[in-house]
């Protein structure tokens, strides 16, 4: 069967191979490419998206086509401020707390400081799995955190094991978007939420069309003299073209079983975070 590369026509085998090859080429330099070719403004979408996600302790986040790591980062500090704002407020009625609350809390305390939050980042990558690891340590993550090499259209976890599935700037690449949709479905708790964020079409006419001169012309040029690989990133634009808009990615969404599906359009839909519940 055939399916799409950027603007190519390829087999659905080739475009597998072809994401691959991809991502194994700008893992390296992934993060200085997004925050030049972004202005560093992706920093501020993934921060909208934890912000909006506003975990608990407690959270089990699955972060699908995770790469090198930043949405779990994100959530394990969000985790860990609602963390900090429980602890302290504690310690403001602490002079009202008898013995018995007071040993309770210090044996919660014990349990860490996540209060058994994890983010497991499951990415099709390793090149892009070994850089984020890498930056985790040099950044001190030490709890919290797992990465594992597993596809979106075939995940490799057990039913309801999740409370919240994200997938940040990745669902494009997948070659069938129905199987990864139906895979989070599967792996979400009956009450879990799907968040995606990705890139999709820009509702302002004047900043649509800065937005594709920039584009075609200015990015994959930055590949080239940044990166010398002018393809991977001309692959990156096609294929958000190729991406289905708001609307009819939101039907997709609510066919694979979602209930309660909204989106939010972010610098005016250059991107998109749809949000679907597991019921
Ligand atoms: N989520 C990260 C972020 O926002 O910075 C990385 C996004 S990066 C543009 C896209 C990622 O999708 C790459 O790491 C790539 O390896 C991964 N990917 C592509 N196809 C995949 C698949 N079928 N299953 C899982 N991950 C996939």
């Amino acid at each position: 069967k055939e399916t799409h590369f950027g603007f190519q026509t390829v087999s659905e085998e080739e475009k597998g191979e072809r994401v691959y090859q991809v991502f194994e080429n700008v893992a390296k330099n992934y993060d200085l490419m997004n925050d030049s070719m972004s202005l560093g403004i992706h920093r501020l979408w993934k921060d909208w998206l934890v912000r909006y996600m506003n975990p608990t302790p407690g959270t089990q986040l699955l972060d699908v086509a995770g790469g090198t790591g930043d949405v779990a980062f994100r959530f394990i500090n969000y985790v860990q401020a609602q963390r900090e704002k429980i602890r302290r407020n504690k310690l403001d009625h602490q002079q009202n707390l008898s013995w018995s609350d007071i040993s309770m809390s210090y044996s919660q305390e014990q349990k860490g400081s996540l209060m058994g939050s994890k983010a497991v980042i499951c990415d099709i990558n390793k090149e892009m799995l070994k850089v984020g690891r890498e930056k985790s340590l040099q950044l001190g993550y030490s709890e919290g955190l797992s990465w594992v090499a597993g596809d979106a259209e075939e995940l490799p976890f057990a039913d309801e094991k999740f409370d919240i599935y994200t997938i940040a700037f990745g669902i494009r690449n997948v070659t069938h978007l129905e199987k990864a949709l139906e895979e989070a479905y599967r792996v979400l708790k009956p009450g879990g939420r799907f968040l995606c964020l990705e890139f999709s079409q820009v509702n302002n006419p004047v900043l649509a069309r800065l937005y594709d001169l920039y584009s075609f012309q200015v990015i994959p040029v930055l590949g080239e003299v940044i990166a010398g690989d002018w393809k991977s990133y001309q692959y990156l634009v096609e294929s958000i073209r190729r991406f289905p808009p708001q609307e009819e990615f939101k039907e997709m969404i609510e066919d694979a079983g979602f209930f309660k599906v909204t989106y939010h359009n972010l610098t005016s839909g250059v991107v998109a975070v749809h949000s679907g519940f597991k019921l």
